[in-house]
């Protein structure tokens, strides 16, 4: 398995390397305007279009060739889009360009055909050097440079789970050891609400100048946020790495449609659900596991909240806040820990680690009073929420 990873650093790029950027862009325009002329969008017939089509550019063949690659990923996109919803005719406006071909290190350089030389940064540097590395290819804009690499990796046997709950304001997450993991994130949800204020209070009727404002305010909280989850998903991964075991995660793919204009909520509740990077959250944590060579699996969401995570019956709203009740087994149990527990369970059952009793090892061993519980809590306290019907 190959485990893919990519390094960011700023530059000044010399004037040669500019002008190679806005011909990148103009070829990547002329293969996207090829395609759609000759309604050919795979790698290869595009190609075989465009290659000879574009030598007027005068660049390598080496970048005409990532011209092409990147012009089929947009046609690409842009054919799947275009059956479902109404998209404007792509073109590539930022100039930037992609080369996978002949990108070298040198003493601390990075050397791209053509003879461009950039300097790298000690941390790059020592990023690039590490072992049993491949280069990929390198991605430049105008002031800055990504440099993607990466490793041949063997996918461990793990030896338990890390069952992963991600929340608004705190990522929780709970071991087949019985270890429990909180990381606090409610700075980032504070940066993401007080950039929405900021963008709100612009009035100014020009979606342009909206736009750019908005856009603004974006980069700067994803600025401000994104060291913050990436401290968080290292050290989950670095637990899971030390304890050697796979990492569970809900699937919450297309949890956004709950929270769209038209379903009845207010702006505010909707505008801070919105802004939860639960995506951003699974990506890191999914490369970075793949990098350690540790299994991810993506488990069912239903019912991770509102199950016990001893017997399975539904909880209730305790006083206490963020606190859940058992009315079965007389548990009260935080809210966050609940679910990454049942989250941990649902991940165990993917692997071949045996006993699903594991997931609740540490927990209190609930009384039921037979006649009086009903007859679900009745079944004891090893049953499991969710067993699967084989
Ligand atoms: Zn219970």
């Amino acid at each position: 398995m190959e485990a893919v990873k990519t390094v960011v650093q700023y530059y000044p790029p010399e004037p040669g390397l500019l002008d190679l950027m806005e011909h990148f862009r103009q070829m990547v325009n002329a293969s996207i305007g090829i395609g759609l002329e000759t309604a050919k969008t795979s790698l290869k017939s595009l190609s075989i279009a465009s290659y000879h089509r574009l030598k007027i550019f005068g660049t390598r063949s080496e970048y005409r060739l990532c011209a092409i690659s990147r012009a089929a990923g947009i046609l690409k996109n842009y054919r799947n889009l275009s059956k479902k919803h109404r998209v404007r005719v792509p073109y590539c406006r930022r100039a930037g360009l992609t080369i996978c071909y002949g990108v070298k290190i040198k003493d601390d350089e990075l050397i791209l055909p053509g003879g461009f030389h950039i300097i790298l940064n000690n941390y790059v540097l020592r990023v690039l050097r590490q072992p049993n590395i491949r280069i990929r290819s390198a991605t430049l804009t105008g002031s800055r440079i990504g440099v993607s690499f990466s490793k041949e990796t063997r996918l461990l046997h793990p030896k338990g789970m890390l069952g992963i709950d991600r929340n608004l304001n705190n990522v929780t997450a709970v071991d087949s050891l019985g270890n429990t993991l909180i990381h606090d994130l409610s700075r980032v949800t504070l940066i993401k609400s007080s950039s929405r204020r900021t963008v709100a209070k612009f009035k100014r009727d020009d979606h342009r100048i909206r736009r750019r404002i908005a856009g603004k305010y974006g980069r700067i909280q994803r600025n401000r946020t994104r060291w913050i989850l990436h401290n968080a998903t290292k050290k989950l991964v670095d637990h899971a790495r030390t304890n050697s075991l796979g990492l569970a995660l809900e699937n919450i793919k297309g949890i956004r449609r709950l929270y769209q204009k038209g379903n009845g909520q207010g702006s505010y509740y909707r505008g801070r659900l919105n802004s939860w990077s639960f995506h951003e959250m699974g990506r890191q944590v999914s490369y970075k596991a793949s990098w350690e060579g540790l299994p991810v699996v993506h488990v069912n969401p239903k019912g991770t909240t509102s199950k016990c995570s001893v017997c399975g019956d539904r909880m209730v709203f305790s006083k206490e806040s963020r606190t859940l009740q058992c009315p079965p087994c007389n548990y009260y149990v935080d809210r966050d820990v609940n679910a990454a527990r049942n989250v941990l369970s649902a991940g165990l059952r993917f692997s071949l680690l045996g006993l699903s009793d594991e997931a609740v090892k540490g927990n209190p061993t609930p009384v039921v009073i037979p006649g009086v519980d009903d007859s679900q809590s009745s079944l004891g306290s090893g049953a499991q929420p969710e067993q699967p019907k084989t």
